[in-house]
């Protein structure tokens, strides 16, 4: 079985992964039927809306700022109790260990458009949002792993992701629960669990969909990268994505004052009260 994978590597083919295969219609079919029909069985309280709040922020900065601009770019630096609580929210997002996550990322910035791209745009809107998710790819490569597995806390978060991901989940389940039993447990893993992890995973996919394929590209058309404002109000400034194609060591992805950037916010208040510093 192991020889077979190595020589589908080999040759460049890509096969179905029936993990992702399997899991992700479960949480697409939690959220978009199981979630609603819950509400309208049982209703949804405060809390459970707060949760859900509470994750989809925290999840969804754990990735941009956490995996993407500290990690993947290195654009700039933090102290050790920060790095381990993004690297905790950025895995409860259920997009693979920042190990594979960056990998997989900084081999998008090196061959965007081509075949080796991950997510490339040009296969179409659906392959580069979510279909890519469904087949392994035979172009990862271990020179871009290698990138990162010297930093002793994403190979910590890579050995734990497992635990990480199953406690992003029982976290609302018992917080609901302690609150009013079974009901309420249920009733916050649908929204704050299933719910959350399904907008926090689409709203990544519609940075390498739709930023590559609407949006315009002040900052250069040297590939498909594009601007987006409205994407970034739901990925946390990440839809500057033209911009960020052409300056990805910069920690803001928004660069005007004005522009909608969350990430970049988080990582200023961080180098205002000392617990992190620019690169560049
Ligand atoms: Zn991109
Ligand atoms: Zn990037």
């Amino acid at each position: 079985m192991y020889q077979v994978e190595a020589a589908l590597k080999t040759q460049k083919i890509r096969v179905l992964n029936y993990f992702t295969i399997i899991l992700f219609p479960i949480i697409s079919i939690a959220t978009v039927i199981g979630v609603p029909l819950f509400g309208y069985l049982y209703g949804y309280t405060w809390l459970d809306w707060t949760l859900f709040g509470i994750l989809y922020v925290a999840t969804g900065l754990g990735i941009t700022v956490g995996y993407h601009r500290l990690i993947s770019h290195r654009s700039f630096t933090c102290s050790t109790p920060v790095k381990i609580a993004l690297l905790i929210a950025g895995g409860c997002a259920l997009e693979n260990s920042a190990l594979k996550w960056c990998a997989d990322h900084v081999r998008h910035h090196a061959k965007v458009d081509q075949e080796e791209d991950p997510y490339n745009a040009k296969k179409g809107f659906w392959y580069s949002h979510v279909l890519w998710i469904f087949l392994k790819d035979p172009y990862a490569d271990d020179k871009y792993t290698a990138l990162f597995n010297k930093d002793k806390w994403v190979l910590w978060q890579h050995r734990y992701y497992l635990p990480i991901v199953i406690s992003g989940l029982a976290l609302p389940f018992l917080i609901g629960f302690l609150y009013s039993g079974w009901i309420g447990g249920f009733g916050a893993f649908m929204l704050a669990g299933m719910g959350r992890t399904f907008v926090v995973l689409n709203s990544t996919f519609c940075i390498n969909s739709i930023c590559h394929i609407w949006g315009k590209q002040p900052s250069g058309a040297l590939n498909s990268s594009r601007d987006s404002w409205w994407i970034s109000l739901i990925t946390f400034g990440e839809g500057y994505h033209n911009y960020h194609h052409n300056h990805p060591r910069d920690w803001r992805n928004g660069p005007k004052w004005y522009n909608f950037d969350p990430s970049k916010w988080l990582i200023f208040s961080l180098f205002l009260v000392g617990l992190a510093k620019p690169v560049l």
